[in-house]
């Protein structure tokens, strides 16, 4: 297939696109609000007649050409569904897989406690790795009312963890 950013066709593509992006204040991420596959949580997106993973339509849009043979869209935000230029790149599966070996242990140290914890808090009800379990799991997709039942604790607890009001220091690295 061939990508031209100057083709008619291509750059309605892009700006019908661009209307299915939500742009996430917290995490700057750009999360794909329109079909998103069963496993793995990546959007897609119908271009040329083809579905099209949306990470990898939206690095085709910033580098302005296809993607070479054998390569990825990987995400530097391990969030499946953005497609923020800015946390694209690309590269082969073997560099993913150690990318993101790589933030697991960062997160991990989080719960080590060498962190400034939201949850040192007297009164706090989740721990770090609750709250960034949430976060993770409402951009992709999962309820407000789905997260209060799954952590035992109230709607608005849910929606102020997913609007930055509280813990605002536990982010999606
Ligand atoms: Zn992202």
């Amino acid at each position: 297939m061939t990508f031209d950013v100057t083709d008619p066709y291509t750059v309605k593509s892009i700006k019908r696109f661009n209307k299915k992006l939500y742009k996430d204040s917290i995490t700057g991420c750009w999360i794909f609000t329109g079909t998103v596959a069963s496993n793995g949580g990546y959007g897609q997106f119908y271009f040329k007649g083809k579905q099209i993973y949306t990470n990898r339509f939206a690095l085709m849009i910033k580098l302005g050409r296809e993607l070479k043979s054998r390569k990825y869209a990987l995400h530097t935000c391990d969030n499946p569904p953005c497609c923020n230029p800015n946390h694209l790149y690309e590269g082969t599966h073997r560099k993913n897989m150690s990318d993101a070996a790589h933030r697991n242990r960062m997160i991990g140290s989080i719960n080590s406690g060498n962190f400034q914890s939201g949850s040192k808090h007297r009164n706090a009800l989740l721990k770090d790795k609750q709250v960034l379990e949430i976060k993770l799991a409402f951009l992709s997709g999962v309820t407000r009312n789905e997260l209060a039942d799954t952590y035992n604790v109230s709607w608005h607890i849910i929606d102020n963890i997913v609007n930055g009001r509280s813990y605002a220091n536990i982010n999606i690295t």
